[in-house]
This record gives C-alpha cells, structure tokens and sequence, in this order.
C-alpha cells in the first residue's frame, strides 16, 4: 500500500494520493512514510457513492494514525469509532466498522471528506494548506447531485464549506447542531469535531453528536 497507488485515480474533486502542492504536507507524509511504510501516508480520498450521496460529511483532515494510517477517512482512531458507530446505529450504513479501510463497511446515502487531505502535523493544517485543498472540497460538493445536507465537524470544516460555496463566513456563525440554509435545497449542519479531545473534555457527548445525526435525518425527511 502506498500514494503512488492511487495516483492515477484522481480527478477534480479528489487529489492523486501523492499530490505536491502543499510542501510541509508533502514534508511530513515523506517522514511518515520513513517511518511506518506499511501505512497508506497520502492524500486521503472521499469515501462514499457520488451519486448516491445525500449527505456530505466533511471533517478537518485525517488523523496521523487514523485515515493517514488505513487511507479511509475517519478509519483506524476513535473518531472513527464514533462516526462509524453512529451512522450505523441510524441507518447510514451497512456491515460492521472494524478500524480497516478492507472491513466491508459501506455507506448509505452518505460520503465522508475532509476540508484538507492529508495528515497535518498535531492535527493543525495552515491556513494556506486549507485553502489549497479548497478546489477539491468544492469539486467534491458540486458533484454530488443529490445532495442536501452538509455536516460540517468542527469550526474550520464549516468555514471551508462556506467558502466553497462562496458563502459569507459572517452570514452562517458555527455553532453545536445549528443548521443554515446554504439556498438550492441545500442545507449545512454544524457539530463539534468527533475528536477523542473534544469527548474527552467534555465539549462533546454522544447524546450531543447523535442530535445532529437526528436532524440530518429530519432534514432528510422534509427534502
Ligand atoms: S492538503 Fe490537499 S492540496 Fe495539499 S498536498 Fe494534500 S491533497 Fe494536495
């Protein structure tokens, strides 16, 4: 396993997995790679059927040990462990999640991305890797032409959304379970990342996550 594998795979709304534009990314997915080679230490791609999508999930970017290791979004740490455990407990997916990109699990109605690809050192990407990765979050959220509804996880994944869309960042303020009417049908949900620090303190609990799991299903419901 490795980038180089998939790099023939890419188009506009997913980079090839040994994309070069962001050089401390690049960096960084280089010593990863000296150092565990056996781990995927790419640009992470969206998970999920394109055309069956109603729901984009959007994270901030993949975890070091987590999709950097297994190449699958939000697969291998314990944010993982929550999203996947949710989606399954409500219907938006099918087979068991068991920390693996090979577990069988699949999606229904539903992808999951990140607003930037690959693994940042201590989980912080800068602001001009953020927007570097941007054409491939908008490429990603236009080609999904059955989308309604966006969970955005965490502040930085909301606000790449909105830009985007080319959204005014002041007109949509980020807060826990608010949903904002982005126009077309299309409707954005924030959430606190599913993060073991913001679950650690406190910030966010399951009763919490699954409240937006359940107004993404209302919303899905009156679309
Ligand atoms: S973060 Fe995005 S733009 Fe930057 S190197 Fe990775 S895939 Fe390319």
């Amino acid at each position: 396993m490795g980038p180089a594998s998939t790099s023939l795979e890419h188009d506009e709304a997913e980079p090839p997995a040994n994309c070069g534009v962001c050089p401390r990314l690049v960096a960084f997915r280089a010593d990863n790679q000296a150092k565990s080679p056996g781990w995927f230490n790419g640009a992470v791609r969206s998970f999920g059927n394109p055309d069956a999508a109603r729901v984009l999930i959007v994270g901030l970017a993949p975890g070091l040990q987590g999709a950097n290791k297994t190449g699958r979004p939000f697969t291998g740490d314990y944010a993982g462990d929550l999203l996947y455990g949710t989606l399954l407990k409500f219907g938006f997916a099918t087979g068991e999640y068991d920390q693996r990109a090979d577990d069988g699990l699949s999606l229904d109605g539903v992808m999951i991305t990140n607003a930037v690809r690959c693994v940042p050192p201590a989980n912080k990407p800068t602001g001009a890797e953020i927007k570097n990765c941007r054409s491939y979050l908008t490429a990603r959220i236009k080609s999904l032409p059955h989308l309604a509804v966006i969970i955005a996880l965490g502040r930085i994944a909301h606000e790449s959304t909105l830009s985007a869309l080319a959204l005014r960042r002041a007109a949509f303020p980020f807060s826990h379970c608010g949903e904002h009417d982005l126009g077309g049908g299309l409707t954005m949900i924030d959430s606190y990342h599913c993060s073991r620090y913001n679950t650690n303190t406190g910030r966010l609990t399951t009763e919490m996550f699954e409240a937006v799991f359940a107004a993404m299903q209302a919303r899905l419901t009156q679309a």
